[in-house]
């Protein structure tokens, strides 16, 4: 499918047959694979010049040792890079707070939300044995709160009623209120989205936002938006505020580009991945697994 980094710069470095230092040109050479590489796997391009620009500055000068070839190197630099701007370590969603603590997540109309928003409660239930009761914000589509609630069945996990007429900041109230009185430790309140960023959508998230003040707020981004991600991310961030990112759809073919761009762009971390339609398919994020499928 794709030919790997690694045999790219392989093909270009190794036939310097001279060692010592890599050389400005050496590296320039190789930087355009680099580029190459991360545009096929979707980084937005800001992202991708900012990248290559640290590489740059990490490889010039760098000794050749002798037992790697100089691709083999310069492949290391660009892993170790991206590792650094990936993140380095897993990490998990913050449950040091009072109960009960609000989860929001936020995110484009498809993303995964309602999906994502089942997940991470079943996952909170099951592996941190935490109450968890589920509210849908989304007042727009009605069978987005009848999702949830389908959702909650399969799942065991319990869901807000149904209540015709209120707003988003209503509803939240009540799922705030009803989890006080019914000893739940989390609340996850899955908010309404939009086919594309608009104000409309911005001012409904910083409205629910002041008056649930949740703990944690999860972007939820399909894996596979490619230069929309730094947009995305951003205006949500600056909007919103955002604490972590959740990416969707990790189980396609896409090579995970947009986890670069978007924590390059707000320095939030990718904190899961979705894995799957399943209400188990979700996972740690791990920044080296990452970085490798998106050298390929
Ligand atoms: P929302 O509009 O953001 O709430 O999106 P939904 O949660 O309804 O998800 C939209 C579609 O994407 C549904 O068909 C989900 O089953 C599917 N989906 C969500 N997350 C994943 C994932 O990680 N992998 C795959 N393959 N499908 C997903």
């Amino acid at each position: 499918m794709f030919e790997s980094l690694s045999d790219r710069l392989g093909g270009i470095l190794d036939k310097l047959t001279r060692r010592g230092a890599l050389t400005d040109a050496d590296v320039s050479e190789a930087l355009r694979e680099v580029r190459r590489a991360l545009i096929e796997a979707d980084v937005a391009l800001p992202v991708v010049k900012s990248f290559t620009d640290k590489v740059r500055q990490r490889a010039i000068g760098h000794e050749v040792v002798k037992s790697v070839t100089p691709g083999q190197q310069v492949v290391k630099i660009v892993h170790d890079q991206l590792v650094e701007m990936l993140g380095s370590d897993a990490e998990p969603i913050d449950l040091n707070a009072p109960a009960p603590l609000a989860i929001m997540m936020v995110g484009l109309q498809g993303s995964g939300k309602t999906t994502s928003t089942a997940k991470i409660a079943l996952r909170l239930t099951s592996q941190e044995k935490r109450k968890v009761l589920m509210a849908s914000l989304d007042t727009r589509r009605p069978a987005a709160q009848e999702q949830l609630k389908v959702l909650g069945e399969q799942t065991g996990i319990d869901t807000l009623p149904i209540v015709a007429g209120q707003t988003p900041v209503q509803i939240a109230g009540r799922a705030m209120t009803a989890a006080r009185l019914g000893g739940y430790d989390v609340v996850m309140l899955d908010t309404a989205g939009r086919t594309h960023i608009d104000e409309a959508l911005m001012a409904e998230m910083a409205e629910i936002k002041s008056s649930a003040e949740p703990h944690e707020i999860l972007l939820v981004a399909d894996s596979l938006t490619g230069q929309d991600a730094v947009n995305l991310a951003t205006s949500f961030d600056e909007r919103v505020g955002i604490t972590g990112i959740v990416l969707t759809r990790m189980d396609g073919d896409g090579r995970g580009g947009a986890a670069l761009s978007m924590r390059a762009v707000t320095g939030k971390p990718v904190k899961l991945i979705g894995t799957g339609e399943k209400s188990d398919a979700l996972e740690d994020f791990h920044p080296s697994r990452i970085a490798d499928r998106i050298l390929g």
